[in-house]
């Protein structure tokens, strides 16, 4: 009987004739690869997973990216020539917009896991909201997060508390300092606004009331700590209520933005973002131009 008229037999063969076969079978497959790849592959439109973790002390710290936004600085850092904004960035080879990336942090203590900073939502940029998407695919869900804690309220840091005017997060507290929730939640304060600042007020008081109504948002005073590791540092300016994190072994964990270029090249002429027109060491508003930011 031949071997191909019994195929049992063909499982029996020497190793190296078996390795011979595998060989050839995967040059076969490698082929027809060869082959299919030359015809059109849909375009797959997604971007990798995006988060990065590592170990801050003995807690785990999670960045959660939100998304990228194109970033016109020339229009919104104030008392900076377009010609030097221009050729600071040429020096590391970038242009106008510059490609910004949007973060969350996610910190699991050991025993609460914390927010920090929630991303756009659906509030801003096509290119953002995407905060929520990658905290699962971190590895955890929504309803699992204990606490939030917003470094200030502008859209791009409170806009996915709240979807539909639902909680996004159904079992978290929201903290923030107080000085920011009397302002940005604050129907007097934004009817005073200029009306080009009103929808900022409304951005934070349409993310914010669903917490507040449930009795789940608790602003804070002071320097304080938080939970066990996380302590909120006040860096008050870009807000009136501006807080960091700061993890109290010394090593920080807070806001994300990153304008080089513009302000931590030369952070000391005076540069603001749009809309942000505080004292820096007061937190009062001002209309005037003459203001300086922290940088962030
Ligand atoms: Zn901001």
């Amino acid at each position: 009987m031949s071997a191909l008229a019994n195929p049992q037999r063909t499982l029996k063969c020497p190793p190296d004739i078996r390795s011979a076969l595998a060989v050839l079978t995967c040059a076969v497959v490698a082929a027809c690869h060869v082959a299919t790849a030359q015809a059109a592959a849909p375009f797959a439109k997604t971007q990798a997973t995006g988060f990065y973790r590592m170990m801050v002390g003995d807690i785990e710290v999670t960045a959660l990216n939100d998304g990228i936004v194109p970033l016109p600085v020339d229009k919104l850092l104030s008392n900076v020539s377009p010609a030097d904004i221009s050729s600071s960035l040429a020096r590391i080879y970038l242009g106008v917009p510059v490609d910004t990336s949007f973060n969350g942090f996610l910190v699991n203590t050991g025993s609460k896991l914390v927010l920090i900073d929630t991303g756009a939502g659906t509030l801003m940029d096509p290119g953002t909201g995407r905060l929520v998407t990658n905290l699962p695919a971190a590895g955890y869900q929504p309803e699992e997060v204990d606490e939030i804690y917003i470094t200030h309220m502008h859209l791009d840091h409170v806009g996915g508390l709240t979807l539909n005017s639902q909680r996004v997060f159904s079992n978290a507290t929201v903290r923030a300092a107080k000085t920011e929730g009397d302002y940005w939640l604050s129907p007097a304060k934004m009817a005073a606004a200029p009306n080009d600042a009103r929808t900022a007020f409304q951005n934070a008081m349409n993310s914010l009331d669903p917490y507040v109504k449930a009795g789940k948002f608790y602003p804070f005073e002071g320097d304080i700590t938080l939970v066990s590791g996380v302590r909120a540092l006040g860096t008050h300016g870009h807000t009136p209520g501006h807080t960091s994190c700061r993890r109290e072994s010394g090593q920080k964990a807070g806001h994300p933005r990153r304008l080089d270029p513009g302000q931590l090249l030369d952070p000391h002429p005076p540069s603001c973002p749009q809309g942000a027109r505080v004292d820096p060491l007061s937190g009062a508003i001002s209309e005037t131009k003459d203001h300086r930011t922290r940088t962030e």
